[in-house]
């Protein structure tokens, strides 16, 4: 089976949650498929080969399931940025706006030599929110964003345009 069609059939939708309106794309099926979760393991890793990266960041917390495997694959280091109050060190932090709200994001600042290479991933890409706030905090480590590479595109959503560049042409799948 195509890699598309795999995944397509390994990722549900769910109508109205966590809130109405919202269709939740929930990955669980894919990640308990050895298979799928391989092929979407090797598909990510070769952006990564591609990107030529130091290290790979997850963002909590289903980043962080995509990313520890890709940076093991591609022979990069894993770094972590989290929800707020979880990183035992120094950190740097970042906030942004969500629909309701805001939220805060944080990276240890000493996750990064300066320079390198760095590989943002995650599962979905929305208003792209997360992920900028994301970039902002790597680069004041002083590390260099080489690229972004996410599971899921929600392509009505204005996500891709804020990342200026930085994705790939295509991710892995687009809706
Ligand atoms: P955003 O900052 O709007 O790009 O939202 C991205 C973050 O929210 C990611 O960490 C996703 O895990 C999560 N997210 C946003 N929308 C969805 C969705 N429709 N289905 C699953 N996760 C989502």
């Amino acid at each position: 089976m195509e890699l598309r069609d795999l995944l397509d059939s390994r990722i549900r939708d769910v109508p109205d949650w966590p809130k109405p309106g919202v269709v939740f794309k929930d990955i669980s099926p894919m990640l308990a498929d050895p298979e799928a979760f391989a092929a979407l393991v090797d598909a990510l890793a070769e952006q990564c080969s591609a990107a030529g990266v130091d290290k790979v960041v997850g963002i909590e917390a289903r980043g962080f399931i995509l990313a520890a495997p890709v940076a093991y694959r591609a022979g990069a280091g894993f770094v972590p940025v989290r929800k707020q109050g979880k990183l035992p060190c120094a950190t740097y932090a970042q906030s942004y706006d969500l629909e309701y709200g805001s939220a805060t994001l944080e990276v240890h600042q000493d996750a990064f030599a300066p320079g390198e290479r760095v590989l943002v991933i995650d599962d979905v890409l929305a208003t792209g929110g997360t992920v900028a706030a994301t970039i902002d905090l790597v680069r004041r480590t002083g590390a260099e964003v080489a690229g972004v590479s996410v599971l899921l595109e929600l392509g009505f959503l204005p996500g891709r345009a804020k990342l200026a560049g930085l994705l790939p042409d295509e991710s892995v799948r687009s809706f």
